[in-house]
């Protein structure tokens, strides 16, 4: 068996069209999406992510505002311009790249930003609705994950899910996403004991860790869905968390690493923006 493999750039570009078609109807009742990029320092593969988030916001017809600033910039310059960008009322998104440079407190400079205007999800305010099961900002990888399984016809109720990493910003959020779509989930992490008994368990695999090509065949149950989060830059290229030339052999779906989840998370940051410019309408 060879498993299908997901084309999350044909579903992010579809994603895409959709959200154009959505700002041009809110643009019909006077509403104008538009995001702020703060981007601190000279971190390359940062410069790579900032720009094709203004490209989808060009594509899409929402404003982008993008903020470059030297890596010596001062924590509480930063602070003042989150703090301008909150009173903004053409701003309706606010994201601030990360890595920060290591003198600035990536906790207060998340902790800053408008829950409203959070739109990669990371305010407490947002992760705690998160939990409760009422979210509206959730962040962009967790969300097109669960989009990537929905519009691939993977069934979600009911089936075991297993999460490899519990990162704030992939394994938690997804994992709560996966139980609010009526999985059973079980969370593994660096000290899981067994891991491999763990993922053959599971109809849908998360890997989300940081190591190339950590999920091998052997770990992996027959006719699994398999979603590959990771991002692991080699001198050969990218490639993901999963050993994608083998596990295909044994998943019924994987996602391939580039070309998988990465396209769905600037797709779900758009969306998360015109979510945000719609709340933020009805309230003010
Ligand atoms: P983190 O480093 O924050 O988390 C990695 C997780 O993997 C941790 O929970 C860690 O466990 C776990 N882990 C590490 N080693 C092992 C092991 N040997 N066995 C089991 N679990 C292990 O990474 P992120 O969550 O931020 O990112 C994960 C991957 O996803 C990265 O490759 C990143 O580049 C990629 N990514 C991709 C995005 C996209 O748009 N496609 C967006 C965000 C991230 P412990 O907690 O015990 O340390």
């Amino acid at each position: 068996m060879s498993a299908t493999i997901i084309d999350g750039k044909q579903t992010s570009s579809e994603i895409r069209k959709e959200i154009a078609s959505e700002v041009s109807e809110l643009k019909k009742q006077g509403i104008q999406p538009g995001l702020a990029v703060v981007l601190v320092g000279d971190d390359p593969a940062s410069h790579v992510y900032v720009k094709n988030k203004e490209k989808g916001c060009e594509e899409t017809g929402i404003d982008s505002y993008k903020y470059e600033r030297p890596t010596k910039m001062k924590e509480e310059e930063l602070l003042a311009l989150i703090d301008e960008l909150n009173k903004d009322s053409k701003v309706n998104g606010i994201l601030v790249q990360l890595p920060l440079p290591d003198h600035i407190d990536e906790h207060k400079v998340l902790m800053a930003i408008d829950p409203e205007k959070d739109v990669d999800g990371f305010h407490p305010i947002n992760v705690g609705k998160l939990m409760v099961g009422n979210a509206v900002l959730v962040p962009c990888t967790p969300r097109g994950t669960i989009e990537l399984l929905k519009r691939s016809g993977v069934e979600i109720s009911g089936k075991n899910a297993v999460i490899v990493g519990r990162s704030n910003i992939v394994g938690k959020p997804v994992s709560m996403l996966l139980l609010q779509e009526n999985a059973t989930i079980e969370i593994c992490h660096s000290r899981t004991k067994d891991l491999s008994e763990h993922t053959k368990r599971a109809d849908i695999l998360i890997a989300a860790i940081g190591k190339p090509r950590f999920i091998t065949k052997d770990m992996v149950k027959d006719g699994a869905a398999v979603i590959d989060v990771g991002v692991n830059r080699l001198e050969t290229g990218l490639c993901g968390d999963v050993d994608f030339d083998e596990v295909k052999e044994v998943a019924s779906l994987i996602t391939p690493v580039p070309g998988g989840v990465g396209p769905m998370t600037i797709a779900m940051l758009l969306k998360n923006t015109i979510i945000a410019a719609t709340q933020q309408a009805k309230t003010n």
